[in-house]
């Protein structure tokens, strides 16, 4: 059976940091890419925050530079999916693409974590053109525009107001008669002039066309009535699910899923297992994090391979 020293699940920002730090310490990294090669940046456009590209970067772009810079030193980085791993163990058995199998000294999960969508069709079809699950990605490209967000919790509110800042006109979208955010957050909402929120509305259909992307959303009340808004985009803010599925029972894990690691540190409850980016990370959920604890997690692991 094929030897890992170093096995990296995942290819957004933390799993190809963990790699270019891993490869550069001779570790010899192997790195499987996922089901979304590159992670949750290629479905996105322009980056403008991620430090080091002062006139924004391709998504794309991006996490190609990052999969170069990390072979560059040597990592092996496979296309494949891991599908069934044993952490009871060491060495780790991780079983790819449902027969391949290969056991590892030690372990980097940095599978990330997924927007909820609402999986309207519509929905699906702007993606990436008015439709975003990240305020603070995709904001800056609506200024002065009008957008929607949906969802009625801190991540929604706080969107919403950082949107309010930036757009000339800002509806939140809530299926229930009340917000479930804090007390403070929600004030905050309230307190803000160019935001309507539309308590008791679901979206029945994002509007657009092919040259412009959005253009709006049909909603639809409670009571059966439906009116449509005009807007340029339409932001979900719906919540996020780690993907953290293949680890259930195995590694210790938050009430929503997330990994829990040692405070200031990429470690996990299994010895040798590390964490970086989304799939640990509930909060922040930025590129530049997620890169950063992708740094922490082949540091931590280098450490722990050589006592
Ligand atoms: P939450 O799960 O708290 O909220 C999700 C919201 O989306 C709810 O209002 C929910 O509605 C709504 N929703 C879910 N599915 C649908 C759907 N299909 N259609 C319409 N609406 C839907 O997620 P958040 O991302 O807001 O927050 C996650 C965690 O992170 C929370 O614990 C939160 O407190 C925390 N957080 C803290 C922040 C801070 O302290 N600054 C900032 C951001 C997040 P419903 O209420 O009807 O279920």
């Amino acid at each position: 059976m094929e030897k890992a020293k170093v096995l990296i699940i995942g290819s957004g920002p933390a799993g190809f940091t963990a790699a270019i730090y891993a490869s550069r310490a001779n570790l010899q990294p192997v790195l499987y890419e996922g089901i979304e090669p590159g992670g949750q940046l290629t479905t996105t456009t322009e980056v403008e925050n991620f430090p080091g590209y002062p006139e924004g970067v391709d998504g794309n772009q991006l996490m190609a530079d990052l999969r170069k810079q990390a072979a560059r030193f040597g990592a092996d980085i496979r296309a494949g999916i891991a599908t069934r791993v044993d952490l009871s163990q060491r060495p780790f058995r991780v079983v790819v693409d449902g027969s391949t199998e290969i056991e590892a000294e030690s372990l980097i999960v940095a599978t990330g974590a997924s927007a909820k969508y609402l999986g309207l069709p519509s929905e699906t079809k702007f993606r990436g053109q008015g439709v975003s699950a990240c305020a603070t990605c995709d904001g800056f490209f609506y200024r002065r525009k009008d957008v929607a967000v949906v969802g009625g919790g801190d991540t929604a509110c706080e969107e919403a107001t950082y949107l309010a800042s930036l757009c000339r006109k800002v509806y939140l979208i809530v299926r229930k008669p009340f917000l479930r955010a804090s007390k403070a957050m929600q004030e905050r909402v309230f307190a803000t002039e160019n935001i309507e929120v539309l308590f008791e509305h679901n979206t029945a259909e994002v509007l657009g066309d092919d040259a412009a992307g959005v253009t709006g959303a049909r909603l639809r009340k409670s009571d059966g009535t439906e009116r449509e808004i005009a807007i340029s985009g339409f932001f979900l803010a719906i919540g996020h699910h780690p993907n953290t599925e293949l680890f259930a029972g195995q590694l210790e894990l938050d009430e929503e899923g997330y990994i829990r690691v040692e405070p200031g540190t990429s470690r996990t409850s299994v010895e040798g297992v590390f964490a970086a980016g989304d799939v640990k990370d509930p909060r922040y959920r930025q590129a530049i994090t997620a890169a950063g604890s992708g740094c922490m997690a082949a540091l931590d692991c280098e450490r722990f391979l050589l006592h």
